[in-house]
């Protein structure tokens, strides 16, 4: 097991080079998004995905959108497929950026596509990463160096050919706070650019870094249109481990890095993939839960659970971690959803509290 803040030491240089930033080519990798063949000059290094993408949901009026009706998971959720475990699978950007830009009257149709930039480099090695292996290592026969304003003018013509609206710009990785200073470059020249909204990825990993362009990330991570989800890994120490391969004195890191965040005032989100290890699903859900509360005591409700999908990268980083004796969990994912969504939140949070979004939560 490796030391991810050495890890991240060693790839910053490689990540940041004469004022360049290295993007993960997204093409060839299997996440490109079909239609988006012809349109070469942007599916070879950025993507673009729907967030709400049920005919039945994109066909709801805004007010529709936003009843509680759609918050959790589906009746029966033990006996459904994984796949449609969840009535939204992401909140996040169409209703944060909604939420964050208009309040309620906001329609999360107008931020449900997110034009989306990959940093190469990350200092985690996770079982079920959805990036190929060789895309997040800093390779330059997969990535290739940008300077910010190159990839503003690739999101200008995007916004201009796509006939519906693009106002989502996400930044993931990678792990792209092991270099802030790309977010707050990025920032500078979205804020020239009317309704945008920037949505950032991090693996919760990289405080050192952050707290060395602290005045600046700062007072971009506290604007409105900006929200930040940090990916926790497993839900106690020695899952962490076994997840991200990095050494289990390492997780209380995360809990560091959400504090950090916090403090600065971000919108802040969790992912939490639903990878749990062994049979104590339950407590080890009931004490991260704790774990979140001691941070601030509505984080739980800001969680959104990941299902883990076998994308085809992610069946060969499976595969290969599977080698290094760190396989996915067995346990059926639907129990670990069953237990936070049906099960431990009701014990801690009021139906009120349970039928907000995840953006309308105070923290
Ligand atoms: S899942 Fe995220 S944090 Fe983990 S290795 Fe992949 S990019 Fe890094």
């Amino acid at each position: 097991m490796f030391d991810p803040v050495k890890r991240a030491d060693m790839l910053r240089p490689l990540m940041l080079k004469n004022g360049k930033f290295l993007i993960s080519r997204i093409a060839g990798t299997g996440e490109e998004v079909k239609e988006d063949e012809d349109r070469i000059a942007y599916s070879t290094y950025f993507k673009f995905k729907w967030y709400i993408d049920l005919p039945e949901q994109l066909s709801l009026s805004p007010a529709e959108l936003w009843s509680p009706n759609l918050l959790g998971l589906v009746d029966n959720p033990l006996s459904s497929s994984l796949r449609d475990i969840k009535k939204l699978e992401f909140q996040n950007p169409p209703f944060s950026a909604a939420f964050r830009m208009k309040g309620k009257h906001g329609d999360p149709k107008d931020y449900n596509r997110a034009f989306t930039i990959q940093l190469s480099g990350c200092n985690y090695n996770c079982n079920y990463c959805f990036v190929p292996p060789e895309t997040n290592a800093c390779n330059p026969n997969f990535s290739k160096y940008f300077s910010v304003k190159e990839i503003v003018d690739y999101f200008l013509k995007a916004r201009e050919d796509f006939n519906e609206p693009i106002n989502v710009v996400r930044v993931t990785g990678g792990e792209n706070m092991i270099v802030p200073e790309f977010v707050i470059e990025l920032y500078n020249e979205l804020e020239k650019i009317d309704g945008t909204y920037l949505w950032i990825d991090t693996n919760l990993s990289a405080t050192k870094h952050m707290e060395n362009v602290e005045n600046e990330l700062k007072d971009v991570l506290k604007r409105r249109n900006v929200g930040v989800t940090g990916c926790f890994k497993g839900t106690c120490k020695e899952d962490f481990s076994l997840i991200t391969g990095a050494q289990q004195s390492f997780f209380d890191d995360q809990f560091k890095a959400a504090k950090l965040f916090l403090d600065w005032k971000t919108d802040l989100y969790v992912y939490l993939p639903a990878l749990v290890y062994g049979n104590s699903v339950e407590q080890k859900i009931d004490g991260f839960v704790n774990m979140l509360q001691a941070l601030n005591k509505n984080l739980p409700l800001r969680v959104e659970m990941l299902i883990i999908h076998e994308y085809p990268a992610a069946k060969r980083n499976m595969e290969l971690k599977s080698k290094e004796k760190r396989p996915i969990p067995l346990t059926d994912q639907r129990k670990v959803f069953d237990s936070w969504y049906n099960k431990i939140l009701p014990k801690y949070y009021s139906k009120e509290m349970l039928s907000k979004f995840c953006c309308e939560v105070p923290l």
